[in-house]
């Protein structure tokens, strides 16, 4: 079975940036498994996917426009301290989920001085190369309740500690109950 639009796909993987350091894996967890076509992982990877089976090995460099964006200088920016719980660390390097109408993103402090943080809101990732390398380990057809949420349930609805569903599914779904 090919890898096509509304299949369900696991694969293992490792993504490397340009100078080969080990940015992400599956090594040692299990497969990431995801709905083909449903913009659950990045779209340059699943370009490359379509048409694959169980057993391919795929590598590719997958540039920033079809990874995680580019840098965006206007999202660097600085706030004061006291927008920051007090008595809460505040440090250069340190990273936290910030919530805006897009949904969750990682912000990076770059710097602190005195009363002033400086903030980026770039992707990690923005602006790099992704190399990848990735094995296609299981291709299978999606349940309608899979395609109606437009992600995978690898759990068996008892939504157990490593439930996938992140939003889309309501109680009257999969019980999932987010
Ligand atoms: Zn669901």
């Amino acid at each position: 079975m090919i890898i096509e639009k509304d299949r369900v796909v696991s694969i293992e993987y490792s993504l490397t940036d340009d100078e080969g350091t080990l940015v992400d894996s599956s090594d040692g967890s299990e497969p990431l498994v995801y709905l083909h076509g449903n913009g659950n992982i990045i779209e340059g990877l699943e370009a490359e996917l379509a048409g694959k089976k169980a057993g391919d090995h795929v590598t590719c460099v997958v540039a920033p426009a079809q990874g995680y964006g580019e840098r965006d200088d206007a999202l660097v920016f600085t706030v004061e301290r006291s927008q920051f719980a007090s008595g809460e660390k505040v440090e250069e390097g340190m990273q936290f989920e910030a919530h805006d109408e897009n949904g969750a993103r990682i912000v990076t402090v770059v710097g602190v001085e005195d009363d002033k943080v400086t903030i980026d809101a770039n992707h990690p990732l923005a602006g790099a190369n992704l190399h990848f390398d990735v094995k296609v380990v299981e291709v299978r057809e999606a349940s309608a309740e899979e395609l109606e949420h437009g992600h995978v349930h690898s759990h068996d609805h008892g939504c157990g500690d490593d439930c996938d569903c992140e939003g889309g599914c309501d109680d009257s779904g999969c019980g999932c109950g987010h």
